[in-house]
């Protein structure tokens, strides 16, 4: 077989940061197929736009024809899937689109795969690998005390995107208990780093304090979050990927508990030593308290013990550090996020990409 991998949602913000880290560390061809939703930016991956290396594909995971065109046509080793619809917020005000995509698209893409991998010779058939990558907020939410989630943790989602990823979580489950389907499953904390769509926390609060407006903080701001910079996930799933268990599920996360609050105002801080405001005041006046999010979880926090001890991975990056990469990241990426929230990056696509 030969070194192609095939990866689903990797125009979005995880999805990008692993084919280039993949494309860029010389690791093989990737066949890159996404739907470009909202979440979607070819943007991200414009320096592979001539790699013979980064094939993309406009198309949809629940084309089962089109994913198996794609399979029989590219022979990967291994599926790598990240498309998903992923915003809770989104889901609360419109659940079908993460029906859809999250559980019918993960079965269609399920169903081409094993009858692509039912077909390969032995050898082939042992060394390919599923791996579908999912999310802590599977597990539900945690008390103040609670330990953290660990892979025997019951399911108890709370979202209609968390419900929808515990259920695509069931099937690949399932396609490896029944149909012997070599699946691995990493259930990841929240990540943060470069190409974050800006409607999620971290990105959203550079974007809004760099434009001067206010800084939504739900609730009481208290909720707990448990942060991983986006290339220590990368590294994890290349690690899970080389030599995590078929059938076992791996938690990924970066041991670092904080409150929305605590980021928000750490967010104020760096910025206010980076890019003073004109007025002179802190970027911290513009924290607004805005009505709590339905059914909003208290805290997620990730034992990741078991990759790291049977896998040997650890991240790369403190919280620290990492924000401190992914502020710079930001400053330095204006015409990114104003492409997107301008709707420029729309256009971009119309023009680049629409005849393929
Ligand atoms: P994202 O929303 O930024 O990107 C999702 C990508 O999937 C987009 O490029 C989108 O166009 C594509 N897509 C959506 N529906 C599709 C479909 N039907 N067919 C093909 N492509 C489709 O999401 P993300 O934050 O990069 O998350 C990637 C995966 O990682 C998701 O499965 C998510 O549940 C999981 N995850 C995310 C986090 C996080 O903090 N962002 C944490 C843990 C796990």
């Amino acid at each position: 077989m030969n070194n192609t991998v095939l990866v689903t949602g990797g125009a979005g913000f995880i999805g990008s940061n692993f084919v280039l880290a993949w494309v860029n560390q010389g690791l093989g061809t990737v066949v890159n197929l996404d739907k470009l939703t909202y979440a979607g930016n070819l943007d991200n991956l414009v320096s592979l736009e001539h790699s013979a290396h980064h094939v993309f594909v406009h198309g949809d995971i629940g084309d089962q024809h089109l994913v198996a065109k794609l399979l029989d046509e590219h022979k990967p080793r291994a599926v790598i899937n990240f498309a998903a619809e992923s915003h809770v917020d989104r889901s609360i005000h419109g659940p079908e689109d993460f029906i859809q995509t999250n559980i019918v698209g993960t079965f269609h893409l399920l169903e081409a795969v094993r009858a692509y991998w039912g077909a390969l010779n032995t050898a082939d058939k042992a060394s390919f690998r599923f791996l579908h990558v999912s999310t802590d907020e599977v597990y539900g939410s945690l008390g103040k005390d609670d330990p953290a989630f660990t892979e025997t943790t019951p399911y108890a989602p709370n979202s209609p995107y968390s419900a929808s990823k515990a259920s695509s979580d069931h099937l690949v489950r399932s396609y490896h208990h029944t149909y012997g389907l070599p699946t691995l499953t990493t259930n990841c904390s929240n990540n943060y780093g470069p190409y974050h769509f800006p409607e999620k926390l971290i990105p959203l609060v550079i974007h809004n304090a760099l434009a001067g407006k206010p800084l939504p903080v739900y609730g009481n701001g208290l909720q707990v979050r448990d942060w991983l910079y986006v290339e220590d996930h990368c590294a994890a799933i290349r690690r899970v990927l080389e030599a995590g268990k078929v059938g076992e599920v791996y938690n990924v996360g970066g041991w670092n508990e904080k409150t929305n609050i605590d980021i928000v105002r750490m967010l104020c801080r760096m910025l206010d030593a980076k890019q003073p405001r004109a007025d002179g005041q802190s970027y911290a006046n513009l924290i607004t308290y805005v009505a709590d999010r339905p059914g909003h979880d208290i805290r997620y926090a990730i034992d990741a013990t078991k990759i790291a001890t049977e896998l040997g991975w650890k991240p790369a990056e403190t919280f620290e550090t990492g924000i401190e990469k992914t502020v710079n990241w930001y400053l330095a990426h204006q015409d990114w996020v104003n492409n997107i929230t301008s709707g420029d990056y729309r256009n971009w696509i119309q023009t680049h990409y629409s005849e393929r």
